[in-house]
């Protein structure tokens, strides 16, 4: 196929900004139109659960690129603009304004939005959740001493904005389901030294209750009924229950759809004109042997290469491991390969002073590794998951002086 020239890009998040940038970086000197439905320009989302919700880290930090970026890179930035429609047999995108868009290949960077809880007065005002910055914005602004801060869901979202909740000074109740905080994605063991942080650091958490209702006039959410009839005082709720794919353009467009967009190992969609990157792609695998949906900074930031040596017709194909990071209280933490919660644990380390490497070992090899406050590991980790090696051949560094 030739070059193409106009190149559509829907989604101005990471994904979406990092896809421009390699296209102008593979040598693309076409048309690049970049369509994002917020009004700012693509920032990336970590710093808002974290230093950016604390007030440590400033505004300007989170953008992906300077403002004049786009202008001086020739791509064509229309902010605050949703893609509606997707024509796929026209090659156009529809929005709510303006003429039909034609492009010659097409990227969906949609990304994923919070999942809504569909309960009684779950929209009351002081109910939030936390996927942009004005919602980042909106927590800041409650976060106070003494406020009463009740988090659904105890995934990362939950927890890193319970820890910056306490930091602030807030009482902070945690409210899981399950019967540990992150048991599904780390296991019981794991999970268990994310319970122990927490309750260290003063979070109610709370485990194994579900939430019935929200209690509260029509200004402000005063409370989180629990399954038992018992109730919880807020001051606000945060809900963290898990993101969902934003498919909709791609379904309605007659793509294939499964939990993301379904794309090969180079990011190509059913469509071969139309392709899918970061937290909407639900990609092949090569390495791990079957697709995967990553909802995390590091694939969003890489993808994009793939991404664009694909649109440009040229041999790529994204088979980096899954990477992702946390920070709460003093804990920081970085994760390397896909584990599942069954997998053996193999523990390097001090887990009671919370400095350690922990390795999930299935059928004697290492899947997975996660180091928590020891740090410059994670390539020695994906070097051992990638050759297939047995926990044994790894050795914790030596403590620094
Ligand atoms: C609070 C928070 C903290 C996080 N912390 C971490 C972390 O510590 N470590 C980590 O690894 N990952 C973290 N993540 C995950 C990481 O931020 C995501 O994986 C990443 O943002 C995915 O980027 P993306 O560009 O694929 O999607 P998104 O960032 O969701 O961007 C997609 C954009 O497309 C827009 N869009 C959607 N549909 C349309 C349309 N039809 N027309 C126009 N625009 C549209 C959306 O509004 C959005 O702006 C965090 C996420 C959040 C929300």
């Amino acid at each position: 196929m030739s070059e193409p020239r106009t190149v559509a890009v829907v989604g101005a998040g990471l994904a979406g900004a990092k896809t421009v940038e390699a296209l102008r970086a593979e040598g693309h000197d076409g048309r690049i139109i970049l369509f994002g439905d917020e009004l700012y320009r693509p920032y990336e989302r970590p710093a808002l659960s974290k230093g950016y919700l604390q007030g440590n880290d400033a505004r300007g930090s989170v953008f992906v690129h300077p403002e004049d970026w786009y202008a001086e890179h020739d791509v064509d930035l229309r902010l605050g603009v949703e893609v509606t429609g997707l024509d796929r047999h026209a090659h156009e995108l529809m929005t709510h304004d303006g003429e039909p868009v034609r492009y010659d290949r097409l990227v969906l960077a949609t990304g994923a939005a919070p999942r809504r809880l569909r309960l009684p007065c779950a929209d009351l005002p002081g109910v939030h959740y936390l996927r942009t910055l004005d919602d980042s914005d909106a927590l800041r602004a409650v976060f106070r001493p003494g406020t009463n801060v009740v988090v659904v869901g105890a995934g990362w979202i939950g927890l890193e904005t319970a820890a910056a909740a306490r930091g602030a000074g807030a009482t902070v109740t945690v409210l899981e389901s399950a019967e540990l905080p992150l048991l599904r994605v780390l296991g019981p063991r794991m999970a268990q030294v994310f319970a122990g942080l927490h309750r260290e650091n003063g979070v109610d958490l709370r485990l194994g209750v579900t939430v019935s209702a929200f209690r509260g006039g029509p200004s402000a959410v005063t409370g989180v009924e629990l399954g038992d009839g018992s109730v919880v005082a807020a001051d606000a709720v945060v809900v963290g229950v898990g993101a969902s794919p934003n498919v909709d353009l791609a379904r309605s467009a007659g793509l294939d759809v499964d939990d993301g967009v379904l794309v090969d190992a180079s990011l190509r969609s059913s469509d071969s004109r139309i392709f899918a990157v970061g937290d909407v792609a639900n990609a092949q695998h090569p390495v791990l042997g079957r697709r995967i949906r990553v909802e995390h900074w590091a694939n969003a930031l890489h993808q994009p290469e793939v991404v664009a040596r694909s649109v440009l017709g040229r041999d790529a194909v994204y088979d980096r491991l899954p990477y992702f990071f946390t920070d709460q209280y003093d804990l920081g933490m970085e994760y390397v390969g896909h584990a599942d919660a069954d997998d053996e644990v193999v523990v390097r380390g001090d887990l009671d002073a919370r400095a350690f490497v922990a390795l999930w070992v299935r059928d004697g090899r290492v899947v997975a590794g996660m180091n928590v406050n020891v740090w410059d590991v994670t390539d020695r980790i994906r070097d051992i998951i990638l050759a297939g090696q047995s926990a044994d051949t790894f050795e914790l560094p030596a403590p620094s002086a």
